[in-house]
Order: structure tokens, then sequence, then C-alpha cells
């Protein structure tokens, strides 16, 4: 009865992101608008990084590690399990069931890094740090400008940096680490594969770290709350496999966090989905567009406003758009 039940499932399943992989795209529907580049410089800098960054990269649950004892038990992502054998200051010495022996240092990683700092048609400055291609080629900086200039005019006050490290590498192939998920930090964390420049799948993955901090920024955690999970029951429509695998219990989450990362990441590929082009997108998560929608005219009001007071960004209190009642 369960395999039944799980295969009629598996029947039915359509993510969102399939309908988005087969749409083409090349044709800005107009609902959000783009940064415009006005040149930027590049700096040789060093980079800290910071523990729960350099952790999360290594695949660790940064928490489980920072208070790890002898005796303890630390899952990495990528399925192995190593037993704690002692702690030396910063130090974490570990063995796995076959014997093999290694240790985790807890302390602060310093990087070398490009700076690059843009500067866009409004009196902004985007700043990134390159620790992943860390080179002067045409490419590289080909592929950093084909990044920012993806990014909505409207997100533009939910970060302050975007890093680009290189991916955890484990034997068992890539992993996907979510660095800006345990820190509090607005720092966009995106890992690439330095050999390869892949600036769709790039753009992508910076579309949901956006999605995180465009939740995280306006109701001061990512995880998105009740409307949101409303809005997941009332669509019906899985958003993607990873979305629907991803919970993160501790965090009190049941799938929405995930679920909101990728529903951005959606919905800012197809440019807020607002035409005959992609209107299949908006029919399958109407709950969760509607809410976007708001989401980017909040955002762009408090552009506004900050221009007009030239207050620095802060995280207002009171009622998020998140938890609006219906
Ligand atoms: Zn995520």
């Amino acid at each position: 009865m369960a395999e039944q039940e799980h295969n009629r499932g598996k029947e039915r399943t359509q993510y969102l992101e399939d309908v988005l992989s087969k749409l083409r795209l090349d044709e800005p529907s107009g609902l959000l608008t783009r940064v415009s580049l006005r040149g930027h410089s590049v700096q040789n800098v060093r980079k800290r990084l910071p523990i729960i960054d350099s952790l999360s990269q290594q695949g660790w649950d940064p928490e489980t590690v920072l208070n790890a004892k002898k005796g303890d038990t630390l899952h990495n992502v990528t399925g192995e399990t190593f037993a704690v054998t002692r702690r030396v200051g910063d130090t974490v010495f570990i063995v796995n069931d076959m014997g093999h022996e290694g240790q985790i240092s807890c302390s602060p990683k310093e990087l070398k890094a490009k700076k690059y700092e843009y500067q866009t048609s409004d009196p902004r400055k985007i700043q990134v740090f390159d620790m992943a291609y860390n080179d002067d080629s045409v490419d590289t900086v080909e592929f950093i400008d084909g990044l920012v200039s993806s990014i909505p005019t409207q997100c533009l006050d939910v970060f302050q940096e975007i890093q680009i490290q290189k991916e955890a590498q484990t034997g068992g192939g890539k992993t996907r680490v979510e660095a800006s998920l345990f820190s509090n930090s607005s720092v966009i964390v995106i890992y690439v594969d330095p050999d390869i420049y892949n600036l769709e799948e790039s753009k992508k993955t910076l579309f949901h770290e956006i999605g995180h901090a465009v939740v995280r920024y306006l109701r001061g955690s990512t995880n998105p709350g009740e409307r949101w999970k409303k809005a997941m029951a009332d669509d019906a429509t899985p958003i993607s496999e990873y979305a629907s695998k991803t919970k993160y219990p501790n965090k009190g989450d049941n799938g929405e966090i995930e679920d909101s990362a990728e529903s951005f990441m959606i919905y800012v590929s197809a440019d807020g989905a607002s035409d005959s082009n992609t209107s299949r997108l908006r029919e399958m998560a109407s709950n969760r567009f509607r809410i976007l929608d708001e989401v980017f005219q909040v955002l762009a009001q408090r552009q506004v406003e900050s221009i007009i007071t030239t207050l620095r960004r802060q995280i207002f209190g009171g009622t998020s758009i998140f938890d609006k009642a219906n």
C-alpha cells in the first residue's frame, strides 16, 4: 500500500523547476529591473573566512562541531560518521569506523581573494570577493560581471557582499553547502568549481541565496513562517527536488526554508513570471508568487524610503510581509 502510494506520487510529481527548465527565457518580462554596472575596480586582498562558513564549507554542522567533546558523534554531509577522540584548543580530533583519523580546525581561515567593487547606476556599491578563480582573466571578469548584473535592483539592500568560494570537494563528489544559513551575516556565499564557468547554474545559486537573505532581511529569520507554509499547502506544487528533501528540524523548519529560497530563485529567473511565456509557473505556484510580488514591492518601497531619509538599512520591527494575514 505504502509502495503504491509512493509510486502514484512519483508519477504525479512535477517540480516547478522542471517547468522553468523547459522555458526559453530570452525575453525579459519587465517586472524586475536588473543591476546596471558602471565599471569596477579590482584589488588583491586577504579575506578572513568566518569559522562558521569555513566549517560549513567542509560539510560540518558548525554548531555541533563548535560544541564537540570527546565521545560525541559528528556527521559530515558526505554521509560519513566520526567519533570525537579528543579536543585540543581549536582542533577537534576525529576517527571514523574504519579507524581513519582526522582533525577539524575551528579557527578562522584567511584566504587570498580578488576584491571587485562595482559601481551601480544608483549610489550603491557591490562588493564581490573571489576566492575561487582568483585571477585576472577575461573569463573570470565576464563571469562575475554576468552574475552581478543579473541581480534585481530591489535586492541590493538585503546583503553586504558576495563571496565566490571553491565548492567543497569530498570523496563522494561535490556537495551543496549553504554556509549563510548558519551564520547571521548578510554575506552571500556561492560555491563554484574553479576549473569551469557555469554562469547559468551560478545565477540560480545566487538567486537562491539572495532569497534566503531577503527572508532574513524582512523577517529576522530565514524561516518564512506561517503565511508561506499556508501558501505552500494551497499551491500543492513541489518547487524542486532539493526543496522537497531539505529540512532543518532544529530550526523549527518543515521544508519552508528551502521552499522559499527555491521559489524565489524561480521567480527571479523567470523575471517575476508576469508574461504569457512564464504564466505556467505562476499558475502552479500562484499563492507563493503573490507573496513574492508583495515582497518585491516592499523591497522597492524600502529603497525609496532609504534614499529619501538616507537611513542605513535596518531590520524593521513589527509585522513583516511574510506575517501578514491573507
Ligand atoms: Zn537554501
